[in-house]
């Protein structure tokens, strides 16, 4: 990849310009708008600044989610003392002095309109900045926007931008901050960008007194070397160490792309894990984004996004970062190519890597059929759970006598058709007829036959159902200490250790009250490895690192602010359960069925989508006109 054009590269042209304030007519052209909506686009454009300044270690600091103080610290290029007032003037910049450079950026910054902005909108801003050429530093700082003047400080060469109290005077833009742990996430996601974008510089993220994210750059390492040890400081090192590198051009459409395809094994169930990157910068564009998820197809389940970093490189002038204020989208001169050749090289470099059957390198999502017995023997043991923690009894469990009044979905092919005699009403809760299993389709239903004619059952929707009623302590058995909910723990012999990803990590804080629970014991080891001591009884020893990792993916910061306790059991339940695509045998299939019957709402799913849908013997009759 070629560094030249990639904004902040050392050898880029910005290098030791002066600041000067663009001319009128320059600056009309620039893609105005608030550039600092949220602590998060403040770290943005400090970072954008100490990576333009060619900055090797860049140290952030950020204490209550950034409202309270956001520091940056480079070792910059920093700025000659006569220029760090005018640093702060309104299009202001040292990277761009003619609107047709506009059309070949070197730089991220190019507006010169950030720290003026930032000056504006913090109660307090102090710079202190030393270039290579100085003795002494030189320090300015500012008071709601107006400043004391620059004065002689220590510092080492580079820039220090520290920012305190966020919109001070602005009581509306602060009341409309997102919360807490939703503004660490969009740090954490901002900073772990910039390491994915520039791996060979070395970054430090401390927040809160904790510390997400830290990369150490090995700085002789090139190109693919960097980019791993960028994943494994983001991610984790094992991620790091699966994924595939690629590397592909296009002449004909100037194009360059390389990065690094994850395992299937690290899909997670958000698009958090697809990064993109054109010419350094971080953007969000979802042809691309369909791309990656495209090339991935034959690999995950639906639902399913990879983890892919992918870094394209255009001429600068075959593309325009001048459309968005925060510039995280960009303007591609020839999108179609870019996306066949994303699509194009991820496929090959998926297919050159896992030849054969490419579900066969997954460990962990994919398991094999399942057996009730397997799982019996395969959990440790478990208090107060007698039927197995997958959801699967012993198909010794007896078919159950049914006579309770019929769900949502049957009752409406029953009110269509003859009144059935089999589904008698008592006035209780909606439970389901006896059902015989009969077979699988599509490795996705179930093939069953009930009083009055044909059910599918949709497998995962099913077993979501079980497992989360189980979560929860309900259903028929309840007082029975089969199913206890939260108070039915397995405790694992060995405790599991997890190593977590920056995000996972900073979503285990925000949901680990919940999921403590649920019956989740488990605690932070350092900052990023997590030990699991015990688990709910409903879920499968087996399973337990795809439900805690597809837990800590769903249960967003922002999630578990807003929604309501059981959606941690809804999510534990969905990674516990068995999938779509999964071969089923007849033991447990029977077993699932019979498992469904004893839950208090065996209709829906805990999202709310059906678990079974009939189709009445009538309606056959009637379609091979036999009636
Ligand atoms: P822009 O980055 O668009 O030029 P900014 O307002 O972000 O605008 O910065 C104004 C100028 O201040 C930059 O052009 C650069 O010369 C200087 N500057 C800002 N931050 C730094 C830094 N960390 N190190 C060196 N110079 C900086
Ligand atoms: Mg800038």
């Amino acid at each position: 990849m070629t560094s030249a054009a990639m904004p902040g590269s050392t050898s880029g042209s910005t290098s030791g310009r002066p600041i000067r304030e663009l001319p009128e007519r320059v600056a009309a052209q620039i893609a105005a708008g608030e550039v600092i909506e949220r602590p998060a686009a403040v770290l943005k454009e400090l970072l954008e600044n100490a990576l333009d300044a060619g900055a090797e270690r860049i140290a952030v600091e950020i204490e209550a989610a950034g409202r309270e103080r956001i520091c940056v610290h480079d070792d910059g290029r920093g700025i000659p003392a006569e220029q760090v007032t005018l640093a702060f003037r309104r299009h202001a910049t040292s990277k761009l002095a003619r609107v047709d450079d506009l059309g070949r950026l070197s730089s991220y910054g190019f507006r010169g309109e950030a720290l003026p902005a930032i000056a504006a909108a913090a109660g307090r801003l102090r710079l202190t900045t030393r270039s290579g050429s100085e003795r002494t530093a030189s320090l300015i700082e500012f008071e709601r926007g107006l400043s004391s003047g620059v004065r002689p400080a220590a510092r080492a060469v580079g820039t220090s931008v520290e920012v305190h109290d966020l919109f001070a005077g602005q009581p509306a833009r602060r009341a409309f901050l997102a919360g807490a742990r939703a503004e660490r996430a969009a740090i954490l996601r901002v900073a772990s960008d910039a390491v994915l974008a520039s791996p060979a510089r070395s970054l430090r993220l401390s927040s809160d007194g904790r510390r997400p994210l830290e990369h150490q750059a090995a700085s002789e390492l090139g190109g693919e070397a960097a980019l791993r040890e960028g994943l494994s400081s983001v991610f984790s090192p094992q991620a790091a160490e699966r994924a595939v590198w690629f590397e592909a051009r296009s002449d004909r459409a100037e194009l360059g792309l390389d990065g690094l395809a994850g395992a299937p094994d690290d899909a997670r169930r958000t698009r958090d894990r697809i990064r993109l990157f054109v010419n350094g910068r971080p953007v969000h564009d979802r042809r691309l984004s369909f791309a990656v998820q495209e090339a991935y197809r034959d690999w995950l389940d639906s639902g399913e996004f990879p983890l892919v970093v992918a870094r394209l490189t255009v001429p600068p002038e075959a593309v325009d970062v001048n459309i968005h204020p925060a510039k995280t989208e960009v303007k591609l001169r020839d999108p179609a190519a870019a996306f066949s050749l994303v699509g194009r090289t991820l496929r090959e470099a998926l297919s050159g890597e896992r030849s054969g059957s490419p579900r066969r390198l997954r460990t962990g999502a994919v398991r094999a059929p399942v057996r009730s017995a397997d799982l019996q023997t395969e959990r440790p043991a478990a208090a107060g759970d007698a039927t197995g923690g997958t959801g699967l009894a012993p198909e010794a469990a007896a078919m159950p006598r049914m006579a309770v009044p019929v769900g949502e979905h049957i009752r409406r092919s029953v009110a269509e058709a003859a009144p059935l005699p089999s589904f008698a009403a008592d006035g209780s809760g909606a439970a389901l007829p006896p059902l015989r299993m009969v077979g699988q389709l599509h490795r996705t239903f179930i093939i069953a036959e009930g009083p009055s004619g044909l059910v599918l059952v949709d497998q995962h929707g099913a077993h979501e159902r079980v497992v989360y009623e189980r979560l929860l302590g309900l259903g028929r058995e309840s007082g029975s200490g089969v199913s206890a909910g939260s108070a039915a723990i397995q405790p694992l012999l060995e405790p599991l250790l997890l190593a977590l990803d920056a995000e996972e990590s900073a979503n285990w804080s925000a949901a680990a009250d919940r999921l403590g629970r649920l019956g989740f014991d488990a605690e932070l080891f350092g900052e990023r490895t997590l030990r699991l001591r015990a688990l709910p009884g409903a879920v499968a020893a087996a399973d337990a690192e795809t439900v805690i990792r597809g837990v800590l993916t769903d249960l967003t910061p922002e999630r578990v602010e807003l929604e309501r306790f059981d959606r941690a059991a809804a999510s534990a339940a969905c990674h516990g359960s068995v999938r779509r695509g999964q071969v089923l045998d007849t033991a447990a299939m029977t077993a699932l069925l019979r498992d469904l019957e004893r839950c208090e709402n065996p209709h829906s799913c805990p999202h709310g989508r059906p678990t079974l849908i009939e189709i009445s013997a009538d309606d056959v009759l009637r379609e091979f006109r036999r009636k």
